[in-house]
């Protein structure tokens, strides 16, 4: 594994989002003395937190999988989870609608589950989620082994008995193909594969080793934590405060000082430089590299997910029901998949994640009062470019119209307090094509073949978050955090 060359004792992280936090984390558990600058006066970056009128909202990941993955930073300094955040699991983890009026209640545990897939579809349909499962899980435990958890150098890397076995088990055929050839029915081929759409790519394109997205969201168990997602970074910020990491906070980095071919400090908008032995970068990495690098001749060219409108609710209303993760499906599959992803549309007919966290956490709003957090997919800025500041309020108001044709009777009338957040606040929050969702797991943005860690110039800067390896979504980040990590220490990732 190549590491960072030279001193390592004093690191800069810059930005204290899910990748900086680990990453400082498992820096300060090997005895570096780590300083993390963060532009907003709170951790946590895109898993942030929005106060308005009495409601709190998570800005960012509300699905959360994989809290083991939290517990491994945590752990690097002697902390324990329990300690830092309660997280209540959540059953069913989705509840999904199809447009025949159909529910399916997605339960972690497979045996209920089975039973709930035999009750909508048939027991045929129950036996192959049983066989998807088996093969979802043992592509888990191989990817999470032998590829995901690792430092990958080069395509080399990847050249072992474990890739043989990943091709023999399908693992570069098409998702939708290989989730098809366990299931039958169009609703359970659905709801183990629309997870590609996070991956910024069509189940008919995505390659088939990312279902194990699918089996960490529907079989490994999503949580809540008490306080929301936001809880996660707070958590881990204050396990690094107390294991002596520096938090600078309302300090914005505008460049990396370079010096002979190496980092030797950041520099602040208010012009102070703090030395570094060592520079991690968090912000979104083609942002990063363009605006705080010294300018390189060939930067690649990346292709990237998809973007998303959220609208953050709150309101009068309740609907008795739902779960706490809805996904209402549209009619249309891969048409709708090819106009946000290919066709730069907005979807014809949505598909739309509505999440009402007051259902598991009442105290995210004032007494009687609910908050939705309702996720439209749409073009990334590169893909389709769109005028969203004059759009952003029309496309809220055409989602409320769907939401009330799709069950929830006086949604708008409900609404007490709104907030539309579109691909141009992304832009305008530092995320390149507009898009929270990073460059897209194309084959060729994938493993070795994503953006390295390591800048390819600078042998002590290093890249930690969802635009370098393995990729995007908090279980991601926090691992690209530890690897980041090794590449300063040495430690075997
Ligand atoms: C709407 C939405 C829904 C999502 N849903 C899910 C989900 O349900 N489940 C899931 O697993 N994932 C989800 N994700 C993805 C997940 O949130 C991200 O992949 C992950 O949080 C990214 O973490 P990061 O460390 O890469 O970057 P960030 O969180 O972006 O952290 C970067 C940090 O750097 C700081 N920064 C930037 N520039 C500077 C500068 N110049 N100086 C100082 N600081 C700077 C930023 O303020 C920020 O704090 C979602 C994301 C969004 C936005």
């Amino acid at each position: 594994m190549r590491v960072v060359t030279g001193p390592t004792d004093r690191v800069v992280v810059v930005g204290a989002g899910l990748g900086g936090l680990a990453c400082a984390l498992h820096l300060a558990a090997a005895g570096r003395q780590v300083t993390v600058v963060e532009r907003e006066p709170i951790p946590g970056g895109r898993a942030g937190r929005l106060s308005l009128q009495g409601y709190e909202f998570d800005t960012g990941p509300t699905v959360l999988t994989m809290p083991s993955l939290i517990e491994e930073p945590l752990a690097a300094v002697g902390e324990r989870l329990a300690d830092w955040l309660e997280l209540e699991p959540l059953d069913p983890a989705y509840r999904a609608y199809y447009p025949d009026g159909s529910t399916l209640d997605v339960r972690t545990d497979t045996v209920r589950m089975a039973a709930e897939i035999s009750r909508v579809c048939g027991p045929r349909e129950a036996d192959g989620y049983l066989r998807f499962v088996d093969f979802a899980r043992k592509l888990w435990l191989l990817e999470r082994d032998h590829f995901i958890g690792r430092n990958l150098d080069t395509p080399l890397d990847l050249v072992n008995l474990n890739l043989l076995k990943l091709l023999g088990m399908g693992g570069f055929r098409r998702l939708h193909g290989k989730v098809a050839s366990f299931l039958r029915d169009p609703r359970t081929q659905r709801i183990f594969s629309f997870q590609a759409m996070y991956a910024g790519l069509a189940p008919h394109d995505a390659l088939a080793i990312y279902a194990v997205i699918a089996y960490l969201d529907s079989v490994a168990g999503v949580y809540h934590p008490k306080g929301g997602m936001h809880a996660v970074p707070r958590a881990l910020a204050g396990a690094a405060e107390k294991h002596g990491v520096v938090f600078r906070y309302e300090t914005t980095v505008t460049s990396v000082e370079t010096a002979n071919g190496r980092a030797t400090g950041v520099i602040t908008a208010d012009g102070e430089r703090i030395p570094a032995d060592v520079v991690v970068l968090n912000p979104d990495l083609p942002v990063a590299d363009r605006e705080l690098l010294p300018p390189r001749r060939r930067s690649r060219s990346l292709q990237f997910s998809p973007s998303c409108v959220v609208l953050h609710v709150g309101s009068r209303q309740a609907y008795g029901k739902i779960a706490h993760h809805n996904i209402h499906f549209g009619t249309h599959w891969k048409r709708t998949f090819d106009e946000v992803i290919r066709d730069g549309l907005l979807m014809s007919d949505p598909s739309l994640l509505v999440t009402n966290p007051t259902f598991t956490d009442p105290s995210a709003a004032p007494e009687g009062r609910q908050t939705y957090y309702v996720l439209a997919p749409t073009p990334n800025l590169s893909v389709g470019p769109m005028d969203w500041k004059t759009m952003g309020q029309r496309y809220a108001d055409s989602l409320i119209r769907t939401l009330e044709a799709r069950g929830y009777v006086g949604f708008g009338d409900g609404v007490e307090v709104m907030r539309i957040v579109t691909p141009a606040d992304w832009e305008a929050q530092g995320m390149a094509a507009g898009t929270p969702f990073a460059a897209a797991h194309t084959f060729s943005q994938t493993g070795p073949f994503r953006p390295s860690n390591l800048h390819p110039v600078f042998p002590n800067v290093v890249f930690t978050g969802s635009g370098t390896q393995p990729g995007v979504g908090v279980p991601m980040v926090l691992i690209s955090g530890k690897l980041a990590a090794s590449r300063v220490t040495g430690a075997s990732s």
